[in-house]
């Protein structure tokens, strides 16, 4: 029986059958963290009350990014949209959610 070395992400405990894989998984997440707080400080430069929590779910391999701005405003969801797509879709980063949080802000 062939022995398979399996290689695992630190961060998300994946398990690739090569280092170099691994190594890539590591390092878009290392994108990720950083990009994030950059989305997070373009919104607030143009909605500067927002406020804007991320946190990452292991199990889920998932940046959750929460905020409390209630969108009615269709300006704010294309805005936020084209960041999206620019900042994490253009660098294959599909694994990031911006939502709303409604245990968090509920009244
Ligand atoms: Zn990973």
């Amino acid at each position: 029986m062939k022995k398979v070395v399996k290689f695992e992400c630190d961060i998300c405990s994946e398990l690739y059958t090569l280092a170099e894989s691994a190594i890539k998984c590591e390092k878009r997440h290392r994108l990720t963290e950083k990009l994030i707080p950059e989305f997070i400080e373009k919104i607030k430069i143009k909605y500067p009350d927002i406020d804007i929590q991320w946190e990452y779910y292991k199990r889920e391999n998932q940046y959750d990014i929460s905020h409390n701005y209630i969108y009615e405003d269709i300006k704010f969801s294309s805005y936020v949209g084209e960041l999206i797509k620019e900042m994490f879709f253009n660098n294959r980063i599909f694994n990031v959610c911006f939502a709303y949080d409604y245990n968090k802000y509920k009244f």
